[in-house]
């Protein structure tokens, strides 16, 4: 375990905001999250946990303490001739185990390759791209509630899984630490290729293998998304509205060429990009703030943006967005201030 005072937090978010923790803390076991937390002075501080850092906007400084797992361990819990149950440490790197898993001739994940962030956020967030989630593979989460330090294991029917949500980001937010998330991969994988030009990228492989779909994504990805290495940036960075038939139709009329894809219980996804594009925000700058030039979803430090410029760029899209078609866009990343 190891605890850093004043520390920069511009390696620990992918927007490369140069703020700072006041207190920083990073854990290697399940122990050190109990007795780091038993310390009065700890427990009573305004505290977050985060992962890499790929999904959250700081709008100054944090004057609290900063949690991180540096939980790395993979171990096989169980397995049979159809699959195999995988324990993975909440700060094993996401793509890191796609790889481990990709490698083994386990399926399951390979389409959520190249998707920055650890396993502890996965779980939180309910990764998806490509026509899976990861929700799809979770059998349970292990976490510390963070009042009372009692371990608890969430089913996957607990966790309450939704679009880009579960219970961690709802009725239990900010509330527990993970530590474990338990994974079944398949041994006997069915690939899900009929997403987006997936199958358009893999024709230029010689074969169908979890190894290729995997190359096949990161070559899509490396495309259309800026590397938070180069840009910083969070991804997409709001959710793609999810409207009923009837508004979808309404829309329709108004917007014939409004695009959409099915969502759960009958209702429709709408492109939050599209929406974007249309209000012309693609490839604008708004002082160190700009909106990436290949894909309108994702807004991007130019260099030296600080997160309200960030923040500010996002109200303007959410009204212009409002204001033109009546939805209100929701971010996907989250704000701490
Ligand atoms: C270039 C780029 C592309 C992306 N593409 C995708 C994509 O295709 N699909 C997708 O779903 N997302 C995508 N994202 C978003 C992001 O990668 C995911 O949301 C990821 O799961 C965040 O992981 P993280 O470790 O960075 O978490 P953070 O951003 O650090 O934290 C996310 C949330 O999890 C909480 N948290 C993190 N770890 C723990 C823990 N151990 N215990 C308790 N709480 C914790 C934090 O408090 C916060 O609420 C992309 C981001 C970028 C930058």
């Amino acid at each position: 375990m190891e605890i850093k005072q004043n520390y920069s937090l511009e390696k620990h978010n992918t927007f490369r905001l140069p703020v700072k923790a006041r207190w920083f803390l990073e854990y290697d076991t399940e122990e050190d999250i109990v007795t780091a937390l038993r310390d009065e002075y700890f427990m009573e501080c305004y505290k977050i946990h985060i992962g890499a850092g790929s999904n959250l906007l700081f709008l100054n400084d944090f004057n609290g303490i900063i949690l991180h797992s540096r939980i790395k361990d993979i171990t096989v819990i169980s397995e049979n001739e159809e699959s195999v149950c995988l324990k993975v440490g909440s700060g094993v790197i996401w793509d890191e185990l796609v790889q481990y898993a990709v490698s083994h001739g386990w399926g399951g994940i390979e389409n959520l390759s190249h998707i920055p962030g650890e396993v502890g956020a996965a779980a939180i967030q309910n990764i998806g791209a490509y026509g899976v989630e990861v929700k799809d593979v979770i059998d349970s989460v292990e976490g510390y509630h963070i009042p009372t330090l009692e371990k608890q294991v969430f089913s996957k029917a607990e966790c309450q899984y939704a679009y880009r949500s579960s219970i961690f980001k709802t009725e239990y937010a900010d509330q527990y630490i993970i530590a474990y998330v338990n994974i079944r991969l398949s041994k006997k994988p069915l690939f899900s290729l009929s997403y987006g030009n997936l199958k358009d990228e893999l024709a230029k492989y010689p074969e169908i293998s979890l190894q290729t779909i995997r190359d096949a994504i990161i070559a899509i990805r490396s495309k259309k998304l800026p590397d938070p290495e180069q840009i910083g940036n969070a991804g997409s960075f709001f959710m793609n509205p999810v409207v009923t038939e009837e508004e979808f139709q309404e829309l329709k009329n108004k917007f014939p060429d409004i695009p959409s894809y099915p969502a759960s219980d009958n209702k429709v996804k709408v492109p939050a990009a599209w929406l974007i594009e249309q209000c012309g925000f693609k490839g604008q700058a708004y002082g160190q703030a700009g909106v990436y030039d290949k894909q309108a979803l994702v807004l991007v430090n130019l260099g030296n943006a600080d997160g309200n410029e960030i923040a500010l760029l996002a109200d303007i899209i959410i009204q212009t967005v409002e204001v033109r078609f009546g939805i209100r866009l929701r971010p996907e990343v989250k704000y701490i201030c």
